[in-house]
């Protein structure tokens, strides 16, 4: 059993980091060091400083790991029966569970996040597991009527060794939605998460390991994008990518997988709105814009990043968002804050020159703008919750993601021109509404391109909701009973008996 949370927050805020964290691959059932010999730092965005190392992965560690999954499919995954797999996620859940506290400090010091919401990540990685763990035995097939000559069915194939390549922004949490289900449905795994963030997706191996997992069939490369993710997706041997992270670069990752034929799903960027209307319950929509925008600082791919509210209540909405969004606290993540660090410095200066740009076109900053630093010790990599207001359909900061904790402000007179709004990015990722008149929520929902529709509670749902995106925002469903089918190729078998 880890220690407990207060005491495992008090070492890391001492000495900057916590004992005995991970710092090889994962590959084989064992951890071992890079093939090149080479590490990477990685760093405490609440503080600035680097805290932790990791191996820095290349081509010869990823052919090592794709060859163990490869092996592991043959010998000993394809073997294991769907209720044993659905045993092996069970207590792979439950140690996550029983881990969960170490679990959240190490990402609350990798990512940045404040302490609550790094917990309820981890709780939604052990509720992923959970969910699939269920699902093992019941990927059924079909029998398909041809009349009584002929016997005809369907089975859910696993597709193989599949990839995982994940973002910064909640590391533990997106890597668990996708390979609960991969290996529910019976693949092989190999995993290279960010390089910002490797730490939880090697604590992971480790409890999968615990788990009873046969080796090779969990396997993690640390190591940067070009150099370990790059020769992953490329490989002739993976079947599925599940990418997640930028448009940019999961165009490279479609057009590199589009050698070998390799399946993938790709969930990218996003640019959402928040639908306020005028009749919405005014508390429920404060609330929702607030966390839309401010939880993770902003840095979430379904962030309700713009504000798209009717003219009548403009003024009085923003004055009290302003209000609170003026009161919402900064600071290191693991003192709990209401909105901790950005992940990078690289993503801080990406954050200020999108925010200066506005200014100089003359936007209306109603309040933030500018960097900032955990109050306690001056340091880390804070950006302020800023308010964009009255910003034009075609301006920059309407159209690309900032991924920080701005939010631009967009008035209509409309129900049309909330649809027009809504849709008018290359993203379709999410969309909120906040109305008390059902018709309009309907017509909005029908109307709005996106993989997502939350009404009077953004980011409603769970692990049993499909997630994915639209234009833009990628292809492919993660969550609920359809990720599985991301991972099993349908065989049709047809008789004449
Ligand atoms: P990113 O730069 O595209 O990186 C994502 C992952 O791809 C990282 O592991 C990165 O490795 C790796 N990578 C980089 N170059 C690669 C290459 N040539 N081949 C294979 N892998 C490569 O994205 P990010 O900045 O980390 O994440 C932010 C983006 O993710 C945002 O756009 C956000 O909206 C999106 N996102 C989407 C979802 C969703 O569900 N739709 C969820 C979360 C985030 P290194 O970091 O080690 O270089």
């Amino acid at each position: 059993m880890s220690a407990r949370l207060p005491e495992l927050v008090e070492e890391a805020l001492a000495t900057g980091t916590l004992a005995g964290l991970p710092d090889k691959h994962f590959i084989n059932g064992r951890s071992v060091s890079s093939s090149s010999g080479r590490a990477m730092d990685t760093f405490d965005p609440g503080s600035g400083r680097p805290f932790a190392h990791v191996a820095a992965g290349g081509a010869e560690d990823v052919e090592a790991a794709v060859a163990a999954a490869k092996a592991a499919l043959a010998t000993t995954w394809r073997q294991t029966t769907p209720a044993e797999r659905g045993r092996f996620l069970y207590r792979a859940a439950s140690l996550v569970r029983e881990h969960a506290d170490r679990l959240a400090v190490a990402e609350c010091l990798d990512c940045g996040k404040p302490l609550g919401e790094a917990k309820g990540d981890v709780a939604g990685t052990a509720r992923a597991f959970e969910y699939y763990a269920g699902a093992c035995d019941k990927l059924q097939g079909e029998t398909i009527p041809l009349g009584q000559d002929y016997l005809a069915y369907t089975l859910n194939e696993p597709v193989g060794v599949t990839a995982h390549i994940t973002p910064w922004n909640f590391p533990i949490s997106t890597l668990g939605r996708s390979v609960a289900p991969a290996l529910a449905a019976g693949c092989t795994v190999v995993a290279k998460p960010a390089e910002q963030t490797p730490l939880t997706a090697l604590m992971l191996a480790d409890l999968l390991s615990e788990a009873g997992l046969p080796e090779g069939v969990f396997n993690v490369v640390t190591g940067t994008g070009p150099e370990a993710g790059a020769p992953l997706v490329a490989h002739r041997d993976v079947r599925h990518v599940t990418f997640t992270g930028s448009v940019a670069t999961g165009t490279l990752v479609m057009q590199a997988a589009a050698r070998n034929i390799t399946r993938v799903t790709l969930e990218l960027g996003g640019k959402s709105p928040v639908i306020v209307l005028s009749d919405s319950d005014m508390e429920q929509a404060l609330a929702g814009v607030l966390g839309a925008i401010y939880e993770n600082a902003g840095q979430i791919c379904s962030a309700g990043s713009r504000l798209v509210i009717e003219r009548a209540i403009h003024d009085k909405f923003l004055e009290e968002l302003t209000r609170r969004t003026k009161e919402l606290t900064l600071g290191h993540g693991l003192r709990d804050p209401n909105v901790g660090p950005v992940n990078s410095q690289a993503q801080l200066d990406k954050i200020v020159d999108y925010v200066e740009g506005a200014k100089a076109r003359g936007i209306r900053v109603a309040t933030g703008g500018a960097r900032a630093a955990d109050p306690q010790t001056g340091a880390g990599w804070f950006f302020e919750p800023t308010i964009l207001d009255n910003v034009a359909a075609d301006d920059v900061v309407i159209q690309e993601e900032i991924f920080g904790p701005v939010l631009a402000v967009q008035t209509i007179e409309s129900i049309d021109e909330a649809i027009e709004r809504a849709n008018g990015t290359p993203f379709g990722l999410v969309a909120g509404i906040y109305t008390q008149d059902i018709t309009k929520a309907l017509r909005l929902a029908r109307d709005i391109d996106a993989g997502q529709i939350y009404i009077n509670e953004y980011f409603a749902g769970g692990i049993e909701v499909p997630f994915g995106g639209n234009k833009k925002s990628g292809f492919g469903r993660e969550k609920g009973l359809e990720a599985l089918r991301s991972y099993c190729k349908i065989k049709s078998v047809a008789a004449k008996i």
